[in-house]
């Protein structure tokens, strides 16, 4: 059954990165007597201090997606079960708000260890979703002169990132399928001695696997940190977690919010003891809050069900890239992930068509060469998924 929902209409700058524009309201604080010397002088030393490169930046843009069908983010579209809310509903009323939060973590790092296959010998690290992660192990290698290295398109942060820092940013292209260039990457890496290497495996915009061979040559090659980036692992089934204390430079990143708990904000690394012990000394203290840390500890507790969630976003994963490959004029392209990427003849007029059936995608047209013509769509719910088909079936 196809649900009709109602329709929002999406701000233009959200289909790519264009910077919002300021709107005066009536009465606001713009229209006050005295407001435009204010304004010029905020804007004469915001050109003073702030750096050009991060007055050129845009925020990273989230899309408005009330009304609509979310398939952008890569989030798990099923909730949780009556006795789950239940559970997680006493451990907030519980929680004591009044205190500062467990500043390292200690019960959800005992329940990850035990629920998510981390080690007891490996150090682990909490953060405020697995974006935190990665601006801690950017700021940990952020020292003048220091080059930060991903194969390109990959995940938009890792490159904001490295400008925030005042980094210098090598992309490696993938190739033209989307796949790994090792060659490409061993070559740089020898060339430009990275202090960090990002790889998202599987890959985000792209859902690409890197085969695991290639990601030991990289952290064989690489001078300094390789941080593998599993946000997706729990739809390719593999991971560097269990031999993360095989190798000296490897730090594995995870974050809950893919298998159903983008809303609480957890992300974790994993790595040997003594990069941990690193990177603990720049985490702000309590950045994990005491509400995600109550609510974490009682959902991993239903790892069963979010097993089976997993599966099934999987097993949808496998019917759609058929039914949109069958689709004239679709590529799509080989995803271990969550989502899909597709080629298509005309990516703006079909993310258009998608909206004006209710349904939010990614366009990643204009993100990259690579990604001319290309849409992103996170696996939803069989309902969701097929309206997807419905709206991408009809002539447009
Ligand atoms: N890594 C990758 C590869 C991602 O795609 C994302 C989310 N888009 C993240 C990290 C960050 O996820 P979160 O902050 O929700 O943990």
């Amino acid at each position: 059954m196809r649900r009709r929902r109602r329709r929002a209409s999406i701000p233009r700058h959200e289909a790519s990165f264009h910077p919002v524009p300021i709107r005066r309201h009536p009465g606001a604080m713009n229209d006050a007597p005295g407001a435009q010397p204010i304004a010029d002088a905020v804007a004469a030393r915001v050109r003073a201090i702030v750096r050009p490169k991060i007055r050129a930046m845009h925020a990273y843009p989230v899309a408005r997606a009330v009304g609509l069908v979310k398939l952008d983010a890569m989030e798990n579209p099923y909730g949780l079960s009556g006795e789950a809310r239940a559970a997680m509903a006493a451990a907030v009323a519980n929680a004591r708000i009044n205190r500062y939060p467990d500043g390292s973590g200690d019960e959800v790092k005992a329940a990850l260890r035990a629920t998510q296959g981390v080690g007891d010998d490996a150090g682990l690290i909490l953060g405020n979703g697995s974006d935190e992660i990665l601006q801690l192990l950017t700021m940990l290698v952020a020292k003048p002169g220091a080059t930060v290295l991903a194969p390109e398109p990959s995940f938009v942060l890792y490159r904001m990132l490295a400008d925030v820092f005042n980094l210098r940013f090598v992309g490696v292209p993938l190739r033209a399928d989307l796949t790994l260039d090792t060659e490409a990457m061993l070559a740089a890496i020898e060339r430009t001695r990275p202090a960090l290497v990002w790889l998202a495996v599987p890959n985000n915009p792209t859902g690409t696997l890197f085969p695991a061979a290639d990601v030991e040559r990289i952290i064989a090659a690489a001078p300094g940190v390789v941080a593998v980036d599993e946000a997706y692992h729990a739809f390719a089934e593999t991971s560097f977690l269990p031999r993360v204390l095989a190798f000296p430079n490897l730090v594995v990143v995870r974050t809950l919010s893919k298998i159903g708990m983008a809303g609480v904000r957890l992300g974790y690394a994993a790595a040997h003891p003594a990069w941990i012990a690193e990177i603990d000394k720049i985490r702000p203290p309590y950045n994990v809050n005491a509400l995600t840390q109550a609510v974490v500890r009682v959902l991993l507790r239903h790892g069963d069900l979010l097993a089976e969630q997993a599966a099934a976003i999987r097993r949808e994963r496998a019917r759609m890239v058929k039914e949109l490959a069958a689709l004239p004029g679709v590529t799509v392209f080989p995803s271990a992930a969550n989502f899909l990427l597709l080629r298509v003849p005309d990516a703006p007029a079909w993310f258009a068509r998608l909206r004006d059936a209710g349904i939010l995608v990614k366009n990643t047209h204009g993100w990259h060469p690579l990604l001319e013509h290309c849409l992103r769509i996170t696996i939803g719910t069989p309902a969701e998924n097929n309206a997807v088909l419905d709206a991408l079936a009809r002539p447009a």
